[in-house]
């Protein structure tokens, strides 16, 4: 199982508090807001000074949302180094752990708000995060997570983005990372096996461990998936 710990206070002390516990990585979960509408993309934004294993954490979590709700990448295939014009990267640049601050869905957009303000919307994005933990953490240690505005000692109001039809972008954020705590806390071992998952919502219905080279297919038509040949 994973620890994992939830930083507050400005960004900065955060970010010291994580060095001083020597966090294996460091989370901070925000979503994303837009003048228009219908954007419709995830995104994680790394410090200017990430390391590979930062920026590759990253693309992978940007890419498995874009692909558990079939919206698109953006940034640099799901990554903005030094964040947006320098917003962001203060968030993380202290860090001596690789570090990531998600964008995964748009709190302006009607269609993400309803992901966002739904348990199972919540549960699917903790599930990728967890996903990437144990993909590029699998000897476990300490998780530092981070909510994105809430609790910051020089700005106690700061909740974010309104989300379309009302709330918060904090509050989502924290809820999403609560969840991911649970499912961290419960992982058992290390997930040292290639697996074939299938899901309906949030809700695993079936697993099944694969050979590392098997090729993986699937017919749509008759709705078989082939591993092997
Ligand atoms: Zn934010």
């Amino acid at each position: 199982m994973y620890d994992t710990r939830f930083y507050k206070g400005d960004y900065q002390e955060r970010q010291r508090q994580a060095n001083e516990d020597k966090c294996v990585a460091y989370v901070e979960h925000h979503f994303n807001s837009s003048a228009s509408p219908s954007a419709n993309y995830a995104v994680v934004i790394t410090g200017a000074n990430a390391s590979q294993t930062s920026r590759n954490w990253g693309r992978w979590y940007a890419q498995a949302v874009a692909r558990e709700f079939n919206i698109a990448v953006g940034g640099d295939q799901g990554i903005l180094v030094g964040g947006y014009n320098g917003r962001g990267d203060y968030n993380l640049r202290f860090t001596n752990m690789p570090a990531i601050l998600l964008e995964p869905l748009f709190a302006s957009n009607p269609q993400h708000a309803e992901w966002i303000k739904s348990e199972s919307g919540q549960s699917r994005l903790a599930q990728v995060l967890t996903d990437s933990i144990q993909r590029f953490f699998p000897n476990r240690g300490l998780i530092g997570l981070s909510v994105g505005h809430k609790y910051k000692t020089s700005s106690p109001n700061d909740r974010g983005a309104a989300i379309y039809g009302g709330g918060w972008e904090a509050d989502y954020a924290e809820q999403v990372l609560t969840k991911a705590e649970a499912m961290l806390k419960a992982v058992a071992e290390p997930q040292l096996n290639r697996l074939v998952r299938v899901v309906q919502g949030d809700q695993l219905l079936w697993q099944w461990v694969v050979d590392e080279d098997a090729e993986i297919n699937w017919d749509p038509v008759r709705g078989v998936l082939r591993i092997g040949q």
